[in-house]
């Protein structure tokens, strides 16, 4: 038997599952990781927490995670407390949930393309309907034309990333505050890169106040460089928190999620210290690409797209030949490589140098 044989849901027939390839070797800047591990004494700190909570392993979790909660809040500042913040398994689910509750079917989302993929895919998963906006040639949002696109459909759900995967580019909070009040439904602000954007940039966060239809979405996979942990969370009104709590599954959140996640924010001095280093590598990789001759979007975010190559792909293979795996992404012949260490960056420019 194989799965055409089941008795799956046809809209899920001929699809494939989503994911970059997960391939060992010796330079991997294809999912917008950070490249530094945990230091000693975060791994000592989290081994012992474990160890702690090892011993009450039999007993399911906090169930509402008020703990974990309230320590995101008063990391994200803004005033927030733990029934404003929500948490799952990576921002991945975040965007699940409030799917479930604010789509479905008879409903519909809106996201502006290029844009990040699971937007799309988790509106498929939960029977929502997808309508694909377009960003401009730019990759910003023009607030006139995504009014308009939102006057037409009246979407249930509005996506907007920021800084958006995988262009890297960041939206103007005016943006975001006009379409968030042309929205008839919900707006999520997917702020997943938001720590890497350039200094100055202000988060939607800042927009939370006046607008209880808005969710910024945030993830502790990238800048807090603990992608193996899958933390994500969200900001917004409580009823929204109380509207999730309704499809969350009970104790989704596991004692080892929530211990991981606790002991690295209490790290995260150490864990964000990255960010400034990532950023200036960034900057040096846009300005060196564009030396080379290239197109580079502008990038607020931990990776760069570049390009255009007639043939994508030969440049991907060959670069993944010489050891170096970056993303196959975006617009046509467009590719996307991620920021890792100062070593790694040299190993990419000098294969693309050789390729090129
Ligand atoms: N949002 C965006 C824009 C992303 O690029 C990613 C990861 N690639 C996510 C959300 C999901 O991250 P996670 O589930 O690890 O929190």
């Amino acid at each position: 038997m194989n799965l055409d044989d089941l008795p799956i849901r046809d809209d899920l027939r001929g699809l494939s599952p989503y994911g970059a390839p997960q391939i060992d070797v010796p330079v991997r800047l294809n999912t917008n990781e950070n490249p530094y591990g945990p230091s000693a004494s975060l791994v000592t700190d989290l081994a012992e927490a474990v160890r702690h909570g090892a011993a009450e392993l039999n007993r399911y979790p906090d169930r509402d995670a008020l703990a974990l909660r309230a320590d995101l809040a008063d990391y994200l500042g803004h005033g927030l407390t733990a029934e404003r913040v929500w948490a799952a398994n990576g921002s991945n689910e975040v965007i699940q949930q409030i799917l479930q509750a604010f789509g479905g079917p008879g409903r519909c989302a809106m996201g502006f393309e290029p844009s990040y993929s699971m937007h799309s895919i988790i509106a498929g998963g939960t029977s929502t309907e997808w309508i694909p906006a377009l960003r401009e040639e730019d990759f910003g949002i023009d607030p006139d034309k995504a009014v308009a696109a939102i006057a037409e459909h009246r979407p249930d759900v509005v996506f907007l990333t920021s800084p958006n995967n995988p262009t890297g580019t960041a939206l103007d909070p005016a943006v975001i505050a006009r379409i968030a009040e042309a929205a008839p439904g919900m707006v999520v602000v997917d702020e997943a890169y938001f720590e890497f954007a350039r200094t100055g940039t202000p988060s939607a966060l800042t927009l939370l106040p006046g607008n209880p239809r808005l969710i910024v979405t945030r993830t502790m996979s990238k800048a807090f460089a603990m992608a193996g942990t899958r933390l994500g969370y969200l900001a917004a009104h409580p009823a929204v928190v109380e509207a999730l709590l309704l499809v969350r599954l009970p104790y989704h959140l596991s004692t080892l999620t929530q211990t991981a996640a606790r002991v690295a924010l209490t790290h995260r001095e150490e864990l964000l210290g990255t960010v400034d280093m990532l950023r200036d590598e960034r900057d040096a990789t846009v300005a060196w690409l564009r030396d080379l001759g290239l197109k580079v979007a502008d990038s607020d975010a931990n990776f760069v797209l570049f390009g255009t190559f007639a043939d994508r792909h030969a440049v991907w293979a060959e670069l993944l030949e010489r050891g170096v795996l970056i993303r196959e992404v975006g617009p046509p012949g467009w590719l996307r490589v991620s920021i890792g260490t100062a070593e790694e960056m040299a190993a990419f420019r000098a294969v693309l140098e050789g390729i090129l």
